[in-house]
Formats: C-alpha cells, sequence, structure tokens
C-alpha cells in the first residue's frame, strides 16, 4: 500500500484539484465518478485495459539507454522511456482507451472532446473508430488552420471536427464549446480530457491510467542499469515535460514512495521565464480556478488568463494539472523551465546522436536531461520520459530554419483516385 493516498474524496490534492463546475454537470460527474469508482479495481476492466495496451498500443514501451549521449557528456546515463512509438506517436492514447473503455460501459455512444495542436483529438478519433462510436473534436478555428494534417487525420478516422470561432478561436475557446456541448447532450455522451485537469475525477483517472508508463519503468530499469554495472535499481532522477501534466503524472505517480529518485518536470520557457512569452504555470503563475478544478495558472492581477506562448503547441496551456501544484507546494516534485532554442538545440542533438526524432514537447525534457547529466557521475542515472515523436513537428522546424520541404515540383499536378471527404 502506498504512503501517498491523493487525491481525497472530494478529489483535492491539498488545496488544488476539486470540482468547480455548473449544476447542470453534477449528475454527469457524479455518475462518472460511481463508475470509475466501480471499475477502477475491477479485474475484467484492468485486463482488457492491459490487452487495448498491449495489442493496439504496443506496449510495453521500452527504455532506451542514450549511450553516445551519455558517453559524450561525460556524466549520468540517459536513459529514454519510448512513448514515442505508441500507436498515434505519444502517450495520450493509453489515457484515451481508458476512458473509451468507461464510456462504453456507460452506454455512451457518443464522444466529444478538445483539442489545441490536434494530439489528443487524433487519438480520440483513433479509438473511437476502433469502438464504433461517434467522435466530435472542438478545435480552435486558429488552430484549425495551423494544424491542418491533424485536422485531415481526425477526418480520415471518421471524426466530426468542429472549429470554434469565439474568442481567441484556440484552445480555451474549444473548451467552452466542448463544456456547453456535454451540458446539452450529457445523457448520451461522454466527455474524453486528454490531460490530468478538468473536475474531478479527472485528474486522478488520467493519471491512473497514464501510470503504466511508471509502472514499466519500475520494472525495466533494474536489469539496464544493472548491464551498466550500475548498483542502484531505479534512476536518480525522472524527467518529463509538463504541458497539463499527463505524461509527467504518468511516469512520477509510481516513483512518489520511492524518495531516493528526484522528479523533475519541466515546463516551457518559451522566450524566458522573465519574458512574458512562456507557459510556466507552476513558476511564473499563481493559484486560481480554471477548467473545472483549483491550480496554478496564469493570470492578471483581474484574474484574466494571460496569453500562453511556446515553440511546441502541446505545452502551450495557461493551466496545469492540480496534483503538481501539490507536487510542488510539498516539495516532492520540482519543476524547471527550457526555452524554445534550448529545446529546439535538444530536438536536434537527439535526432543526430541518437537517430530519434523527438517531439517538440519531449524535447524540453531531453533539454534538462542535457544540461543535469554533466553535473552528475557516470554511476547515476535519468531517466526521460520521451512523450513523443517529432513527425508532426517536422514542419515547425523545417519553418525556423527557413526550409521549405513541402516545395516539390515533381509531384505537382499529379492526382490519384481514392480521395474521400
Ligand atoms: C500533448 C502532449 C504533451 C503535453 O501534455 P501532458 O498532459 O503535459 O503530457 C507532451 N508531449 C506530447 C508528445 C504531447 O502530445
Amino acid at each position: 500500500m502506498s504512503a501517498y493516498q491523493q487525491p481525497d474524496a472530494s478529489g483535492h490534492f491539498g488545496p488544488y484539484g476539486g470540482s468547480f463546475a455548473s449544476e447542470t454537470l453534477t449528475h454527469a460527474l457524479h455518475e462518472l465518478r460511481a463508475a470509475y469508482a466501480r471499475y477502477q479495481n475491477d479485474p475484467e476492466f484492468q485486463a482488457e485495459f492491459r490487452h487495448e495496451l498491449a495489442h493496439f498500443v504496443g506496449r510495453p514501451s521500452p527504455v532506451y539507454h542514450a549511450a553516445r549521449t551519455s558517453r559524450e557528456l561525460g556524466g549520468a546515463q540517459i536513459y529514454l522511456k519510448r512513448e514515442d512509438l505508441n500507436h498515434t506517436g505519444a502517450h495520450k492514447i493509453n489515457n484515451v482507451i481508458g476512458q473509451a473503455m468507461l464510456a462504453r460501459r456507460m452506454g455512451k455512444p457518443r464522444i466529444i472532446a478538445e483539442t489545441g495542436a490536434g494530439q489528443h483529438g487524433v487519438a480520440t478519433a483513433t479509438i473511437c473508430a476502433r469502438y464504433g462510436l461517434e467522435c466530435v473534436v472542438y478545435m480552435g478555428a486558429e488552430d484549425v488552420k495551423r494544424q491542418s494534417p491533424n485536422v485531415y487525420r481526425m477526418k480520415l478516422l471518421g471524426a466530426t471536427v468542429v472549429p470554434v470561432e469565439s474568442g481567441s478561436r484556440t484552445l480555451k475557446d474549444a473548451l467552452n464549446e466542448a463544456m456547453r456541448d456535454w451540458v446539452a447532450n450529457v445523457d448520451h455522451t461522454f466527455y474524453i480530457i486528454g490531460t490530468v485537469a478538468g473536475p474531478h475525477p479527472y485528474p486522478m483517472m488520467v493519471r491512473d491510467f497514464q501510470s503504466v508508463i511508471g509502472q514499466e519503468c519500475l520494472t525495466q530499469m533494474p536489469g539496464l542499469l544493472a548491464e551498466q554495472g550500475i548498483a542502484a535499481e531505479q534512476p536518480d532522477v525522472v524527467v518529463a515535460c509538463v504541458g497539463g501534466g499527463s505524461n509527467a503524472m504518468g511516469i512520477f505517480h509510481p516513483y512518489i514512495d520511492r524518495t531516493a529518485t528526484r522528479l523533475i518536470g519541466v515546463e516551457a520557457a518559451g522566450q524566458g521565464l522573465d519574458s512574458g512569452k512562456h507557459s510556466a504555470s507552476l513558476q511564473r503563475g499563481s493559484s486560481g480556478v480554471l477548467h473545472g478544478n483549483r491550480t496554478f495558472i496564469l493570470q492578471d492581477e483581474n484574474g484574466q488568463i494571460t496569453e500562453t506562448h511556446s515553440i511546441s503547441a502541446g505545452l502551450d496551456y495557461p493551466g496545469v494539472g492540480p496534483e503538481h501544484a501539490w507536487l510542488q507546494e510539498i516539495g516532492r516534485a520540482e519543476y524547471v523551465g527550457i526555452t524554445d532554442q534550448e529545446a529546439l538545440d535538444a530536438f536536434h542533438h537527439l535526432c543526430r546522436t541518437e537517430g530519434i526524432i523527438p517531439a517538440l514537447e519531449s524535447s524540453h525534457a531531453v533539454a534538462y536531461a542535457l544540461k543535469l547529466a554533466p553535473t552528475m557521475a557516470p554511476t547515476q542515472s535519468i531517466l526521460v520520459n520521451l512523450s513523443g515523436r517529432g513527425d508532426k513537428d517536422i514542419g515547425t522546424v523545417a519553418d525556423l530554419s527557413g526550409v521549405d520541404f513541402y516545395d516539390r515540383p515533381s509531384l505537382r499536378g499529379h492526382t490519384v483516385k481514392g480521395g474521400r471527404e
């Protein structure tokens, strides 16, 4: 039994978390909490979840020793938990499968989700196709324009993508629209949230589904460390990037009781933590209520959410999961910032030195490991959660490098049969 038992029965992690939602959603949230409580420890549910993860996602994902990088830096051994190898290219699918399985058991044939960069939308559309569920994804109209490959992916998978034209036409507007839909259609609709945010039980439930990442590491690390002649069974440090915080909670949670392992979350410092252009809610934010829970948010004196910035769309969120606010407060986890430039440098480093193209989000975690490793001994180790692959980001990187890889005259003017709208 773990000594760390969070959240409490009302979904609080200390002063954070809880459930701030309109009265119309009280019943839906109550119903969801009851369903999750029922299936959380149900052997049949858990067995099906494991089966899905093994056969559809491809778990367990390997842990890879970045030997060349470690040798070059001359410090701690760096290991990468390869969530980038999952089906759909990131950790998000783990959580989406769990929630879709709950939706089926609750008799809800219609799924809604909101997405910023489109990664959560793609994962949701994927599982809806697999289970034959209706799928509606809300996306800010600005993001629809910026993320057209992911919009097309969702459409190929049979989802309806609804561009949201209100407000700044980005993620927070899509969130409001998804909430509105849920209120109106709650009897037959399940709302799949993509990170450890939202009202209770979402932060706990998403963490639990993602904890498979850290659980696998607990069994994978002893053998890998022994191969390098390292006496410790577990890494000295675990590092993960933090947007909403789900990949970080997934790898942190099984390590919380193992206090010999430092837990470090990496926020997007954008153009610098003091530039006003970043997404570092834990380091530069303050306590407030956002998306149904109390947490750290980026807000001005009047409590208005401020504009966020990051090179990686997946980290560009003005809040953070409430459990991270709590782990920071009790000192169990530390949170640091990595700038756009540092993330980009780490992206190129991993491409050239290890043959792995990482997501720009994950590149933030890699960048911090590259900084930390030289300050440690070669007999120590750092485990990085490589949350996703970088295929989706090569356009961004090419733009920043002034490269136009779509300029392929030889392919222009050709059409093929079989296109479908
Ligand atoms: C969405 C995303 C993130 C950020 O979300 P978290 O909830 O903080 O994990 C990080 N990495 C990748 C690859 C993502 O797609």
